[in-house]
């Protein structure tokens, strides 16, 4: 409450001390950040936009120069990236061209055994460091099915093989309503891991060869630097089909964003080979109902896969 002058000296001539608070003070005035943090802290977004000229140093201590009364033109903006991996993924890739395709053309040219230990030993992000073990994929390398998941979590971290925890559990299960596998049938020389009909078999792999830490979801970067790993398998398993599991899958090979629900239904392409979206496993677990729909991408991918 505050009080105006004529109850204050009604007040005063009551004896009735008034309690009046300090006005508050003025907040600090922060001294400008120097240019160099900025570039320092860059986000990842912001790499491929255009590079600004350099900036005059800003005097940190000076005051604003007063505002001139003609208003200023409005700065003319570049366009801004639309938000998402996809866009993101293309625009890192870019600016860390040309090293970035001279690697790729280098894993373009890989048998299996080579590609094998560029993966072991691969240091092209930040997640080498934290990974136990680089997880390349498993099953048979002219498999019909390629499947391509997200990332190894800790069960694939620890064991060196996709999809291992409770989401590959579940993989394994729809795989077997299909009459497919990621082992051989046992007689078929089970620890030979080429042995059996490529037709019942399946290359399993995933976008990101290392494990993120804490499970987090893959980053743009993180993904273009391993895109050729995957695109290589691609390239040598020469699948009759490709099952892509949740959106990093779809962001990666098909480049778009469209949600899961928007894409499954439909024949996709990739290099000329035909592509079925469906939900990651981790997420069916999460949502029971949607296993019907899981099923169906199911059936429809192995429709495809078998031909007319
Ligand atoms: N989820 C994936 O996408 N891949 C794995 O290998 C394990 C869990």
């Amino acid at each position: 409450m505050s009080w105006n002058e004529r109850q204050r000296r009604m007040l005063a001539a009551m004896g009735v001390r008034l309690f009046a608070p300090a006005p508050a003070a003025p907040p600090p005035v922060e001294p400008p950040a120097p240019v160099e943090a900025a570039v320092i802290e860059r986000p990842i977004e912001a790499v491929a936009a255009p590079v600004a000229p350099p900036r005059a140093a800003t005097p940190t201590v000076a005051p604003a120069p007063a505002r001139s009364p003609a208003p200023a033109p409005a700065p003319v903006r570049p366009p801004v990236p639309a938000r998402g991996a996809a866009p993101v993924a293309a625009a890192v890739a870019a600016a860390i061209d040309p090293v970035l395709a001279e690697r790729a053309a280098h894993i373009a040219t890989l048998a299996w055994g080579p590609l094998h230990e560029a993966v072991a030993a691969c240091t092209a992000c930040g997640l080498c460091e934290s990974r136990k073990q680089t997880v390349f994929g498993v099953g048979h390398a002219q498999a019909d099915w390629m499947i391509v998941g997200e990332a190894p979590g800790e069960q694939e971290d620890l064991q060196g093989e996709p999809f291992v925890g409770a989401a590959g559990q579940l993989l394994d299960q729809m795989l077997r309503a299909v009459g497919l596998s990621r082992r051989a049938e046992s007689g078929e020389g089970a620890e030979d891991d080429q042995a059996g009909d490529p037709a019942k078999r399946v290359f399993i792999a995933n976008t990101l060869k290392c494990r993120p830490p804490r499970n987090r979801n893959p980053e743009p970067d993180e993904m273009a630097r391993c895109e050729p790993f995957l695109k290589r398998q691609v390239e040598l398993v020469k699948p009759r089909l490709i099952l892509l599991m949740g959106r990093f899958a779809v962001t990666q090979l098909l480049k778009s964003e469209e949600a899961i629900g928007k894409l499954r239904g439909r024949v996709h392409h990739y290099e000329g080979i035909p592509v079925i979206v469906t939900y990651h496993p981790a997420y069916l677990l999460r949502n029971l109902p949607e296993k019907a729909k899981a099923w169906e991408d199911l059936c429809l991918a192995k429709a495809t896969a078998d031909g007319p």
